[in-house]
């Protein structure tokens, strides 16, 4: 794949692309059933994505964008034609430039003679700006087969600034109870198998409209390449290379599929996608990678070469081994940079696992999970002296990843419950993947005080809305997953008041 990747490669530099470019497209029907999408808004653009679905002569197909004040697509303000070419799956990456700061953009595609439905956009406030709020969402894990994405619906009616999709995207593997739908096809591997599934995911109408109706920003967990991999180890044992090759294809899946710029294209098994993202003077988004650079984690299971373990941490020492990275030394210095250059009145960081250390063993001593922060104390207390060293303003961490609403303070110390709290984090709950029973997690929460709320009965997101004063976020729970349409209530709103860290029940 990588000689032919060159290949081509070489052949665009040498200018052949005009000549593929010219190829007609025979387009046999609507190309665009994947729908469209956005994300990364900065003062004068964004990034505008499609990628055409069909049956194509392996060649590039020009597509047309145009992107307008208005919703009638009247008032044309940037177009141009973008090249889908086949080696990167048909999929369409824009990046117009030059717009206005702070307002919102439509925009369509054209591939043929067929036109694309009009999206939804808009681009952030300029640096020095200062916004009165900025609305958000904030979603993760939907694993297609356990529930109908129509959450989405909720989110779009909230009429968002953006989303933040914190990871589990997509799943891999097939498991849970009461399936509404079927995966096609077995688990992937190769980049056949994962742009079939991502094809698959995005067939989710809910899920559709909501890429359609404002940008979105974007970061991945374990299951869009494996269950609990760890940079180079997944935990199954398949040998380093062979393993290096599937995340190549995964990763090149996942920048075929995400409204992601230029500069995050993958190079082989390479793919550096955490950023940060401005709001004004207001907020800033910090969008992490805990993946693709993390140590392996610590005392895996005698079964098992790699992934994760509960571990009762009196028994790990390799736990605590300071050397051992959750976002690798090169992101934890960039993060650290930017968090000391940061002159946001909220600082979001926003990334995949709970941050609140959570102790499963009631009672005395403390067992610990190895995949979250849990796993990497000295990652995470590293992470917290950059946050009091630099005195960021008002930090906020967002999470994913355990399928229930998670709201806690962030403390200095955990075991000392008198110790600062650094920072506030909201995990929210899954769009649809299966949770543990809330009565093992409310024999678990004595133990950890800091933890103000774990709620694992509702399937949801959480929607946030930022100003001066303060950080709102409302656990938005649907009623039911089983069915496309389905009722959305708010089970608990916590704030955040400017200048004191950690949330209090609104
Ligand atoms: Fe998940
Ligand atoms: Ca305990």
């Amino acid at each position: 794949m990588t000689s032919r990747r060159a290949f081509l490669g070489s052949l665009l530099a040498a200018g052949a692309a005009p000549a593929l470019l010219h190829a007609q497209p025979r387009l046999r029907a609507n190309p665009f059933t994947l729908g469209l999408a956005s994300g990364y808004p900065h003062p004068s653009g964004f990034v505008l994505w499609t990628r055409l679905a069909g049956e194509f002569d392996p060649v590039a197909v020009p597509v047309h964008w145009e992107v307008a004040a208005d919703e009638a697509m009247r008032n044309v303000v940037a177009s141009g034609v973008a090249e889908a070419h086949p080696d990167w799956a048909h999929s369409v990456h824009v990046e117009p430039k030059g717009l206005e700061p702070e307002r919102w953009y439509w925009y369509r595609f054209r591939a043929g003679d067929t036109q694309s439905p009009v999206g939804r956009t808009r681009t952030a406030p300029a640096t020095n700006a200062t916004p009165e709020r900025l609305k958000f969402a904030f979603a993760s894990c939907q694993h297609y087969e356990q529930g109908f994405f129509n959450a989405y619906r909720h989110i779009v009616a909230d009429a968002p600034d953006l989303v933040a999709f914190l990871g589990d995207y997509i799943y891999e593997s097939s498991w849970g109870r009461d399936h509404v739908r079927k995966h096609t096809g077995g688990e992937p591997y190769t980049l056949a198998d994962y742009r079939a599934r991502y094809a698959l995911y995005k067939s989710d109408p809910d899920l559709q409209a909501a890429h359609a109706a404002c940008p979105w920003i974007v970061t991945w967990d374990d299951h869009e390449v494996d269950n609990d991999y760890a940079d180079d180890r997944p935990e199954d044992g398949m040998p380093r290379e062979r393993f290096l090759e599937r995340r190549a294809a995964a990763y090149r899946a996942y920048y075929e599929h995400m409204p992601l710029p230029e500069r995050m294209k993958p190079k082989g098994p390479d793919m550096r996608i955490y950023t940060q993202l401005g709001w004004g003077t207001l907020a800033r988004f910090y969008l992490l990678d805990d993946r693709q650079y993390r140590s392996w984690q610590a005392c895996p299971r005698p079964t098992r070469r790699g992934g994760s373990n509960t571990v009762n941490v009196a028994e790990c020492e390799a736990l605590f081994n300071p050397n051992r990275s959750m976002l690798g030394r090169a992101q934890e210095r960039w993060l650290s940079g930017a968090l000391e250059k940061s002159g946001a009145r909220w600082n979001l960081i926003a990334q995949q696992t709970p941050m609140a250390q959570f102790d499963q063993l009631p009672g005395p001593g403390r067992r610990a999970w190895t995949d979250g922060w849990d796993g990497y104390p000295a990652a995470r207390a590293r992470l917290f002296d950059a946050l009091q060293e630099h005195r960021v303003s008002n930090p906020v961490v967002l999470g994913g990843d355990v399928h229930s609403f998670n709201v806690s303070e962030l403390k200095r110390d955990f075991d000392d419950p008198a110790s600062a709290t650094v920072a506030s984090e909201f995990v929210c709950t899954s769009i649809t993947s299966q949770a543990w029973a809330q009565e093992k997690l409310n024999t678990l929460m004595p133990d950890s005080p800091h933890i103000k709320l774990i709620d694992s009965r509702h399937r949801g997101y959480v929607r946030m809305e930022v100003s001066a004063r303060e950080t709102r976020a409302d656990l938005r729970a649907m009623e039911s997953v089983a069915r496309p349409q389905a009722a959305c209530s708010t089970a608990a709103s916590f704030v955040v008041e400017d200048g004191r860290p950690g949330p209090r029940r609104a």
